[in-house]
């Protein structure tokens, strides 16, 4: 019968090198001291493993840690019980008790939750929490006009403990953007006009912005997963993942034939398509039907036909030897989270937090 071990079982490999989130940990942090660096593990640590990269980012030094939810922060606390975490998508009434019970920071995003929680406060003792402030995404956090009113009213921030005051850039990952400088300016303003605290603006591109929107501390999301801060530098972050496909067969083609659905790519000539098992079931988006590749050695081999549910098919011409069972490159040195995402016509954001399930993953660097 020979072995029967699941992990015998071939399946395209997502290899995720902890070094690289460490290596990029440590970039920021130098880059913006004496401001401090956090973490941002929200969606799984970007789709990444929260599992394994909150306890690595812990033994670099990250002590600051911010989460979407008070599920994520939940599940965070279970592995880094010493942490400071931090919610970003506010105060929910029903939730109250959970911050309090897993020692959780809520970002409070309106002056409603900031009530909520100095009433809670007043009934505990006082715990932390963050004040987001709006000034120009238009999503969560003060509005303008309840900013006006928490200037006038300071004492709405006397019964708990003022930790963070935050807010978020609109257009950081374009440094010529007007915005950028108008949401510096009035984050400046009304932090001066609001009890002293930590203050923080800048996310991965904001911190490439230059140390005037570093403030106090900066937060950083996908610059640790290697996504790059803008266009306009060469990325200085390493590359941490990589994506392995299985090709399951090859097929030799010729004119008039065509592939895959709606028979999108009619071959003009003698060619060789590989057939690889990942599709926009594991992440590699539809809309990427289009212009990506993949690479076998130096060899780049264009995406042809639309991509499906669990296959996707490129043009391996010029990939003399490469036979079923081999693997090709989806992403990696040659193709990296930045290129495949410009291809893609989306961001290192939307690749990272789609990736599938289905692979096998493989981390380096967990017992540095
Ligand atoms: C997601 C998020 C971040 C991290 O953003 P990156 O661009 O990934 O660095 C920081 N702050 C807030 C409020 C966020 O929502």
């Amino acid at each position: 019968m020979g072995n029967t071990k699941a992990s015998n079982i071939v399946r395209s490999v997502l290899s995720i090198d902890l070094n690289a989130i460490a290596a990029n940990y440590n970039l920021l942090k130098k880059k913006v001291a004496p401001a401090s660096c956090s973490a941002v593990l929200k969606a799984d640590a970007y789709g990444l493993g929260v599992d394994k990269v909150a306890p690595r980012l812990w033994q670099e030094g990250c002590r600051i840690f911010f989460v979407a939810s008070i599920d994520e922060a939940i599940k965070l606390r279970e592995k880094l019980p010493e942490a400071e975490i931090t919610t970003l998508n506010g105060l929910l009434t029903e939730e109250i008790q959970y911050y309090y019970v897993h020692r959780i920071l809520p970002t409070l995003n309106d002056l409603g939750q900031i009530d909520t929680w100095a009433t809670f406060c007043r009934q505990h003792h006082p715990m932390p929490a963050a004040v987001h402030l709006d000034t120009g995404m238009s999503r969560l956090g003060l509005s303008p006009v309840e900013q006006d009113q928490l200037v006038e009213n300071p004492a709405k921030l006397h019964d708990f403990e003022f930790r963070y005051l935050l807010s978020h850039l609109a257009c950081a990952d374009c440094p010529e953007h007007p915005m950028n400088e108008r949401q510096r300016a009035d984050f400046l303003d009304i932090s001066s006009r609001l009890p002293t605290t930590t203050r923080s603006l800048a996310a991965s591109s904001g911190i490439f912005l230059g140390i005037g929107w570093h403030f106090d501390m900066v937060r950083a999301g996908i610059c640790l997963y290697g996504g790059k801060p803008n266009d306009a530098l060469p990325n200085p972050l390493a590359s941490v993942i990589k994506l392995d496909g299985i090709v399951l067969q090859i097929r030799d083609v010729d004119s008039p034939a065509t592939v895959g659905y709606g028979a999108t790519h009619q071959f003009t000539d003698k060619s060789r398509i590989a057939t690889v098992a990942v599709g926009y079931a594991d992440g590699y988006l539809r809309s990427a039907s289009k212009q990506t590749k993949a690479y076998w050695g130096e060899t780049a081999l264009p995406l042809v036909g639309r991509v499906s549910m669990d296959l996707i098919t490129f043009d391996a011409t010029k990939a003399k030897g490469l036979k079923a069972g081999d693997t090709v490159q989806l992403i990696g040195p040659h193709y990296d989270i930045n290129d495949l995402s410009a291809d893609a016509g989306t961001i290192p954001y939307e690749i990272l937090t789609s990736l599938g399930h289905r692979y096998r993953r493989q981390y380096f660097g967990i017992d540095k």
